[in-house]
């Protein structure tokens, strides 16, 4: 890996060095393409005694066996992440429903990482084919018919077949591009608190559904977790203004018992947003991950779709490599499209659904929520859907 390059040429550009647009350059850097990624801040290097990232992700067997395959994932196991077994939904203490990974006979239904370790875990396994630009961002686009060229913060212009937007939610190569989008802010925001608990390893996630919204729990390593809690983007503001103490108190007073007499150590609050790219490309500029769509994390899938984006993107780029047709084609590009659109789309107002019935208390809502409940907990077939479900099995 060099940190500058004289020959401007590349096969692929990247924008955007998060969890999905590293694991695009790696993939593609290991099948032997040239690859530039352009990064504005680096990921910080690991400490065993550091505090966890505040941002963490449910990451599903899929993910994780994609990342396994591109060498990420034992870098991480190396670091720092959390399996969990069973996954609880409830309204009230006495009426969970239990998902479990035993039941699909497996040892985990998936962990709990850290957004930064995830990312530092692939930047490691940069290598041969691969320059990266960081600190660096664009400061300009122009496509021709064969090529598309990026102009750098620092003058430099780099040219390529394919411009792949892997900047997150608020992507400036989207805009560059021309692409439009479609969405709404949620009227819920979360608070998401990093906790030290009293009880010793969890292998648990569980969600209460409450009549202001949800309130989750995420096992980490050791004695921590992390908290998520959604309510009126207003009151999570208020909450996010207060104390580690005067938060912990809320905590304690607000959520079920099992959470027990945590601790909070740090916390931050996010908007939920639902963006979808009103298309996948342009041009020779094509987008993956949160820059084609983002995804209320009720259901902890955003990255996890962002993944599958990746790995099918890749998987068509370098089959083209290997027949050599035009990595950056519109018939290339469209069947990325063709096939991740539709199954993007679908888990969003999958989402939606689910968070009409679950974040809201309207009395006909309440029932349907308490009925669908009732019959997860006595269907072994459908605990055993939604845990297939979980893992990311089709
Ligand atoms: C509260 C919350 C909880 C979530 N929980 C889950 C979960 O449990 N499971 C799950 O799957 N997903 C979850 N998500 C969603 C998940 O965090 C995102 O889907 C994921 O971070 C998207 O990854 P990405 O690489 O596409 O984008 P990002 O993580 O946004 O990364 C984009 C990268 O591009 C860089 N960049 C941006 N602009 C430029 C530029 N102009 N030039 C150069 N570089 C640039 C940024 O520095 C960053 O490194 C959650 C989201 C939220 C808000």
């Amino acid at each position: 890996m060099s940190s500058d390059s004289s020959n401007k040429e590349f096969d692929i550009s990247i924008v955007g060095g998060g969890m999905v647009g590293a694991a695009i350059a790696l993939a593609l850097s290991q099948a032997g393409l040239q690859v530039a990624l352009i990064e504005k801040q680096a990921p910080p290097e690991f400490m065993p005694d550091s505090a966890p990232d505040l941002r963490v992700s449910s990451i599903n067997l899929a993910s994780e066996a994609w990342l396994t395959q591109l060498g990420g994932w034992p870098a991480l196991e190396r670091m720092r992440l959390c399996p969990y077994q069973r996954l609880q939904a409830f309204e009230q203490l006495h009426s969970i429903v239990s998902f479990n990974a035993a039941d699909i006979k497996r040892s985990h239904l998936g962990h709990i990482v850290e957004n930064n370790l995830l990312q530092l875990a692939l930047w490691q396994q940069f290598g041969a084919n691969l320059t990266l630009f960081c600190p660096s961002s664009v400061t300009a686009l122009e496509q021709s018919a064969e090529s598309a060229m990026l102009t750098l913060d620092s003058g430099e212009q780099l040219s390529s077949k394919l411009v792949v937007a892997a900047d997150g939610g608020n992507s400036q190569l989207r805009r560059l591009a021309g692409i439009g989008t479609n969405g709404w802010q949620y009227s819920q925001a979360c608070l998401v608190a990093l906790v030290n608990t009293p009880y010793p390893q969890q292998d648990v996630t569980w969600q209460q559904f409450t009549p202001t919204g949800p309130k989750a729990f995420l096992p980490l390593c050791g004695q921590q977790g992390s908290v998520v809690w959604y309510e009126e983007a207003s009151r999570v503001k208020q909450l996010a203004a207060l104390t580690p103490a005067q938060l912990t108190q809320q905590l304690i007073k607000a959520f079920p018992v099992q959470l027990g007499e945590v601790e909070v150590v740090a916390s931050s609050w996010f908007p939920l947003a639902r963006m979808d790219a009103n298309r996948y490309y342009a041009g020779r500029v094509v987008l993956a991950g949160d820059a084609a769509h983002t995804i209320n994390p009720l259901a902890g899938q955003g990255v996890n779709l962002g993944f599958a984006d990746a790995k099918l993107l890749t998987e068509l780029i370098i089959d083209a490599r290997r027949h050599n047709s035009d990595i950056g084609s519109a018939q290339l590009l469209q069947r990325y499209q063709r096939k991740r659109k539709p199954a993007n789309l679908l888990m969003m107002s999958a989402m939606d659904g689910f968070y009409q019935v679950f974040g809201h208390d309207i009395a006909p809502l309440r029932t349907l929520r308490q009925l669908a409940l009732n019959v997860a907990a006595r269907s072994t077939l459908l605990k055993k859907l939604v845990a297939r479900y979980a893992v990311g099995s089709e």
